[in-house]
Order: structure tokens, then C-alpha cells, then sequence
């Protein structure tokens, strides 16, 4: 696998993790799979980030909800701190789920409305440390004004802060127990463009003063340029390109990510190409095509794709999915 940071220690390895869903098909007929992640392999490293960037439906949030073990993986290893955590029990989930935090997208329906800012950011102490209600308190403001909040907004309620500033809330609790990986679906996605810049900023300054590792997920090429250092392209629950941010947006080799990045708006006007929309829509993960997933959509598609499904492999310093590679590059 590629990896920018080869020197450094390995946080989290998935290996070949995948969900597959049941899914009823109507009365007495039998269930379908919805094989919504489908063999995904990554390694994460300190103070890294992986960008997992896919249009919406390629299995990003499933991925997602596998590492931060919300879900059990159908198939699959899951690696931290040498055991692999895929099927842990309750004693090693208690003990491996605070180093994985998540920030989701939306943080209006992500915070209780109910709750103060202080018992959010205090309830992950409240529940995994032994520190007293001053301790917690201590550590809840301190990291308020880590994450650019005024300590004095301690006592406010959600709705009192605008969307940017809650999403650093959000932030600030998935980082309340100095966890090693944070999972980001989609963190900007629900925000302002102004407030985007800003909180992908933040991100990438908290990273630097604790080292923790990102798995960053987005929609959006364009988002992910500044912050990720590896970029992993899926389709239809597949890893069809994954390598370093630099060689995948300068020279982009699956028909994929070329349409990805030509339909994505550039902020450099020196890397703005001609826009190319993708044509057609993702397929079903019930009923994908045969061969190669993305045939059906790719101006490259031959009668292998139409029949072969591609083997993801080493190619040109990355890791690539395409049978008609060496063709068309
Ligand atoms: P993304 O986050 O990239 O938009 P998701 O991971 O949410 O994609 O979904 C990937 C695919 O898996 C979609 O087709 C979705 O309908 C399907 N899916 C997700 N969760 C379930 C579930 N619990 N049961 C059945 N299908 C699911
Ligand atoms: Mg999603």
C-alpha cells in the first residue's frame, strides 16, 4: 500500500473491511445483499490524514461507522495496537472506542439541543476518567478555547452559536479523551463556505499539537486538497485509486477520479481543466454491474471491464483498479 509516511508507526490498518447489509426484497422472497463497503484497505498514521472521498451512496459513512466500531464489520480485520478489534467483545470495545472519536456533518442534528456545551464536552470524562467535577471543568474550558470558543460560552446552549462555531463543539468533544484516529464525515459539508476554510484550519492546527490522525471524509475533491496528505477514491464500496494527495491531483489515472476532479471546482486556476460532468448515477449496491463497477459510466469501458472485475494494484507509485490503465495513460 502507499503511504506518504511510511516511517511512521501504524495507528489503524483495515484490511480488506467490508459491510454487507441484508435487505428484504418483499414478502417471502429472499433477502438481497447490499454490499455497501466491499473490501477497503488502508493504514492510518500520526498525525496523517487520509482523505475517502466518493459521490454520495459509495459507502463513506459505512466505512465510517466499521472503524469507529459503531458497526461490527461483515468481513474483514481491523487493527490497533496490534490486536485486530473487527469482532472485539464489550471488555476490549471499552477500551479501543475512546482512541476512535467521530465529528459528523451536520452539527445542528448532531448536538442535544438540550445540553449545555459544559455536559457535552464533560460527559466523555464523566464516563470513561475518574477526574472530579472541577478536573472536568478545568479540562472542558481549556479545551474551548483549543478549539477558538470562549471559555466563558461554557454554560450556553447549542442553538445560541452559529453552525461554524458548533461544529467546533463537535470537534471539541471528539477530542476530550485525546483520542489517537478521529473519523470526519463529511465535517464542512453542512457549513457556510466561509466557515469552511476555518474549520478545515482548525482541524489541521489541532492536528499538529496532538498528533492525532484524521480519517477525512468528503463528497468534495476540492475540500480535501489542503488537509489530506493520502487520498483513497472509492467506488461502490471499492477502492478504485489510493495513493498520495500530490500524484493523485496532478495526474489523476482512474476514468473515475479524472471525472471527479474535472467536475470539482478548482481554487487554483493554474489546475482548472475543461468541466466534465460524470454521466449517469452511481449504481445500486444490490445490482452492480458486472465486471467493472464503474463500466457502465467510463468512456474507456472495453469487453473485459463488461465482464472483469479489476484487481486493485500496485501502478505508478499507487494503488489503481483499472484493467485499461496502462492504455489509457
Ligand atoms: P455515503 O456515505 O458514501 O453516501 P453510505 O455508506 O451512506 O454512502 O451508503 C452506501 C450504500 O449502502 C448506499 O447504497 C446505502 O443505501 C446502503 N446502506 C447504508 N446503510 C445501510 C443499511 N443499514 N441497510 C441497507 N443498506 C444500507
Ligand atoms: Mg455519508
Amino acid at each position: 500500500m502507499q503511504n506518504t509516511s511510511n516511517q511512521l508507526p501504524v495507528l489503524l490498518e483495515a484490511k480488506n473491511l467490508a459491510k454487507h447489509y441484508p435487505v428484504s426484497q418483499g414478502f417471502l422472497k429472499p433477502k438481497a445483499l447490499a454490499k455497501a463497503l466491499d473490501g477497503v484497505s488502508f493504514q492510518l498514521t500520526p498525525g496523517k490524514t487520509l482523505a475517502v472521498v466518493g459521490e454520495s451512496g459509495c459507502g463513506k459513512s459505512t466505512l465510517a461507522r466499521q472503524i469507529t466500531m459503531i458497526e461490527a464489520p461483515s468481513a474483514g480485520e481491523l487493527w490497533m495496537d496490534g490486536k485486530n478489534i473487527a469482532h472485539a467483545d464489550n471488555a476490549m470495545l471499552k477500551q479501543v472506542r475512546p482512541l476512535v472519536q467521530m465529528v459528523f456533518q451536520n452539527p445542528y442534528a448532531s448536538l442535544n439541543p438540550r445540553k449545555k456545551v459544559s455536559a457535552m464536552l464533560e460527559e466523555p470524562l464523566i464516563i470513561n476518567t475518574r477526574l472530579s467535577a472541577s478536573e472536568r471543568e478545568e479540562k472542558a474550558r481549556a479545551m474551548m478555547t483549543q478549539v477558538g470558543l470562549r471559555p466563558e460560552h461554557y454554560s450556553r446552549y447549542p442553538h445560541m452559536f452559529s453552525g461554524g462555531q458548533r461544529q467546533r463543539i463537535a470537534i471539541a468533544r471528539a477530542l476530550m479523551l485525546d483520542p489517537r484516529v478521529i473519523v470526519a464525515d463529511e465535517p464542512v459539508s453542512a457549513l457556510d463556505v466561509s466557515f469552511q476554510a476555518q474549520v478545515l484550519n482548525l482541524l489541521m492546527d489541532l492536528q499538529q499539537q496532538s498528533g492525532v490522525a484524521y480519517l477525512f471524509i468528503s463528497h468534495n475533491l476540492s475540500v480535501v486538497e489542503h488537509i489530506a496528505n493520502d487520498v483513497l477514491v472509492m467506488y461502490l464500496g471499492k477502492t478504485v485509486e489510493h495513493g498520495d494527495k500530490q500524484s493523485i491531483f496532478s495526474r489523476p489515472l482512474h476514468p473515475y477520479t479524472k471525472a471527479l476532479l474535472a467536475s470539482t471546482p478548482r481554487i487554483d486556476p493554474a489546475q482548472r481543466q475543461a468541466k466534465m460532468m460524470l454521466p449517469g448515477e452511481l449504481p445500486s449496491p444490490l445490482a452492480p454491474p458486472p465486471g467493472c463497477a464503474f463500466n457502465n459510466r467510463c468512456p474507456h469501458a472495453n469487453e473485459q471491464c463488461r465482464q472483469q472485475i479489476p484487481v486493485l494494484r500496485p501502478f505508478e507509485g499507487r494503488m489503481l483498479a483499472c484493467h485499461r490503465a496502462e492504455e489509457i495513460n
